[in-house]
């Protein structure tokens, strides 16, 4: 049995160890699979993106860690693409001219403030609270309805693997009492979400990086039952930017999807996503 993690960060972007570190925290845990997805280069600066100049260093470490661990553990170069609507996607000539083993497309900004930064709805609250009375005049509703809206346009644009935190926007709308996942338009929302990304053969990350501290992942699942009913390939995946999280909550995890039905999940076999079986204890040869 082993474990496999395809969302992890380092030091070329907001992680907080070296790639080694985590390959290392990685081979005692006893994963067999991982990648790496440093959050990619964006047309403007932040602090939790890669620069465009230091991808030479990420690729040349990746090849260096994969020849030394190659008998504990198999690595695979991938990143984190940001979709900003009118701004940044994957199908631009710096991505088209890398060779990756997989690409992840997530949605961490929606519109311009005024001040002309992009509002980011994976930030801290008080980021999240000032954009969303300045974008959106308070309205909840309003901001997810865009946040899906995004998220679709980045799906029916294509380009990349694997769907990151698709209801991410949860994480920070959970904190308002007026915010309830049960509501019908918000779960109608994700469901028509989910239903594109089958459409479109697209792999599902069920991701746990806010398993431990918030009780949730992304998706929540409440929804696992239905990307289960809609046959949606997934990974299971920590976004771990700590070393020590690289398998964090993956055992309820597994447990759970188990529980609800799924029987396999993807993995990258000799340059394929294959679908595996797994049990709560990981995943089988
Ligand atoms: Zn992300
Ligand atoms: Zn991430």
């Amino acid at each position: 049995m082993y474990w496999s993690n395809y969302h992890s960060h380092s030091i070329f972007c907001d992680g907080r160890g070296s790639m080694e570190d985590f390959v290392r925290f990685a081979i005692a845990k006893g994963v067999l699979k991982y990648g790496f997805s440093s959050h990619a280069p964006l047309p403007f600066l932040t602090k939790w993106t890669m620069l465009k100049d230091d991808f030479i260093d990420y690729e040349q470490e990746f090849e260096r860690l994969k020849a030394k661990y190659e008998n504990y553990i198999q690595l695979y170069l991938g990143l984190e693409v940001d979709y900003i609507y009118g701004c940044s996607d994957v199908q631009t000539p710096f991505f088209l001219d890398k060779s990756l083993d997989y690409l992840i497309g997530s949605v961490h900004y929606l519109d311009k403030m005024f001040n002309g930064d992009y509002w980011t709805i994976d930030g801290d609250f008080t980021t999240f609270d000032w954009g969303l009375k300045s974008l959106y005049g308070g309205d909840m509703r309003l901001a997810i309805e865009r946040y899906f809206e995004i998220s679709s346009l980045m799906i029916n644009h294509g380009g990349f693997d694997i769907v990151g935190h698709v209801d991410k926007i949860a994480m920070n709308s959970s904190n308002y009492p007026d915010f309830n996942p049960a509501d019908s338009w918000y779960e109608n929302l994700v469901g028509e979400t989910l239903q594109l990304i089958k459409d479109k053969g697209m792999i599902l990350e069920i991701n746990t990086k806010s398993l431990h501290e918030k009780g949730i992942t992304y998706p929540d699942s409440r929804f696992f039952p239905l990307i289960n009913e809609l046959n949606i390939p997934i990974v299971v995946s920590s976004d771990c930017h700590f070393p020590t999280n690289v398998i964090d909550g993956f055992t309820p995890t597994y447990k759970l999807l188990k529980a609800v039905g799924f029987k396999t999940m993807f993995q990258q076999i000799a340059g394929r996503w294959e679908a595996v079986e797994f049990n709560e204890k990981g995943l089988f040869c």
